[in-house]
């Protein structure tokens, strides 16, 4: 049998529900915030994601999905979608009318990652951009959100970890302060980091190789270094997510892997998830539109990991199934062919109906009812065929009643539509 790729997974029935109970939260949020929803492509050229993520990032260096399509241009499949938002920002000239624009998109991304409980080669997310707002209001505002999200879906053991990375003025010099540091130890350095180190230090801050981590413990913060205008604007971050009442911790480690951020960086993080503590990754990236071709305008945005997302929600929500619905048992093949008419008018009329096909035994048609979690049970048989009337089943109270064939519909629909839902 051919299995799945390693690293891949199918995403099933049964947890169909939370998902798209989760996507229905995160769009419905995300549209009161004023954002808007965009669809890109799953595959774009590669030097769109090696000039946006950087050269030498992991990503770029050995996660990319990429290959020359059949006339031999580079293709990748997206790793993350903050590439493909500003392209399509940039290629359709979304600010030629307003620069102000919040998009937001959900699907999946792909990195060859090495596979382990939380982290996947194809994963999903939920992504928001925002194009043209500086002020630290709006990165406030984000988090704001995030964790208005986090709290509709129940979760509650998670807490937002913020940092602020400078501008092009003042992370000089604290890049060299850190470059100093590393050259003094840089044979504690895992090979990756000894690379980097000079071209660009902070991606040291960012490996997860423990010999890496002991080797930064008493590096100086990027927040001793920060202009003026820098600091203030993290600081009214900081007030403002005080002012709106959202928990958060100043971690002064927290760099983003990505080259592009600039000022307020943050995470949410749980410890209920084991070594992938992140759910949440995101941040400011002022240069990034103009770096890609596109006029000075600054951007901010976000990626939850839908899948760990998922798998918190999945902790706390337990009511979130199907609802249930109608099924048919129809004996013989008269009542089988009004059954069906029944069943195709009542799906049609917003009542989620079900019914046998195959000529099975009442028993045998209670009993899948009964599995399918149905709430009402209709029964024709012959006898209710000259009756003219069906049989109404409550599954719960196992209580019957009589429904006349003539209104069956109407009345069917009526009161399964009713506020107090069915009969
Ligand atoms: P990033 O784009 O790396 O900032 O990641 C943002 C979020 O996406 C992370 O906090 C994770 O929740 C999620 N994520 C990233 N990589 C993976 C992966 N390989 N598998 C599952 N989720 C991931």
């Amino acid at each position: 049998m051919i299995q799945l790729i390693r690293g891949f997974k199918d995403i099933l029935p049964e947890e169909i529900s939370l998902w798209q109970h989760i996507e229905t939260e995160a769009s419905l949020l995300l549209q009161n915030f004023g954002f808007c929803e965009i669809r890109i492509p799953i595959m774009e050229r590669t030097e769109l994601f090696a000039r946006s993520i950087g050269e030498d990032t992991d990503i770029v260096e050995k996660e990319m999905y990429t290959f020359p399509d059949r006339k031999g241009e580079l293709i990748t499949l997206r790793p993350e979608a903050t590439a493909s938002i500003v392209r399509a920002y940039i290629q359709h000239r979304l600010y030629s009318q307003d620069p102000v624009q919040k998009l937001y998109t959900i699907g999946p991304m792909f990195r060859r990652e090495r596979p382990q409980k939380g982290r996947y080669r194809q994963f999903y997310q939920i992504d928001a951009e925002v194009f043209g707002v500086e002020s630290p209001l709006m990165d406030a505002q984000m988090i704001h959100m995030l964790m208005t999200l986090f709290s509709r879906l129940n979760i509650t053991d998670c807490a937002a970890h913020i940092n602020s990375l400078g501008c092009p003025v003042c992370r000089p010099g604290f890049k060299v302060a850190l470059m100093q540091k590393l050259t003094d130890r840089i044979d504690r350095l895992c090979e990756d980091c000894r690379r980097r180190s000079a071209k660009n230090p902070l991606r040291v801050m960012d490996c997860k190789v423990p010999s890496c981590r002991e080797a930064l413990t008493d590096i100086p913060s990027i927040l001793d270094y920060l202009c003026p205008d820098c600091h203030t604007h993290f600081e009214t971050v900081q007030s403002q997510l005080k002012t709106l009442g959202v928990k958060h911790e100043i971690d002064r480690g927290l760099v983003r892997g990505l080259d592009y951020y600039t000022r307020t960086a943050f995470e949410i993080q749980t410890g209920l998830l084991g070594a992938q503590s992140a759910v949440v990754g995101g941040g400011r990236y002022d240069g990034l539109v103009k770096a890609l071709g596109g006029p000075d305008i600054p951007g901010i945005g976000f990626a939850i990991g839908f899948d760990r997302l998922a798998e918190l929600a999945a902790l706390n929500l337990s009511d979130i199934s199907k609802k249930p619905g109608l099924f048919i048992a129809a004996l013989g093949t008269a009542a089988q062919l009004q059954a069906f008419e029944w069943a195709c008018q009542l799906s049609v009329s917003g009542i989620q109906t079900e019914m046998d096909m195959s000529n099975r035994s009442l028993k045998s048609q209670m009993k899948q009812a009964d599995r399918l979690g149905a709430s009402q049970v209709l029964i024709l048989g012959e006898q209710e065929l000259n009756d003219k009337a069906a049989i109404l089943r409550d599954m719960t109270t196992k209580t019957q009643i009589i429904l006349p064939f003539d209104g069956l519909i109407e009345k069917l629909t009526s009161v399964w539509n009713s506020p107090e839902g069915c009969p």
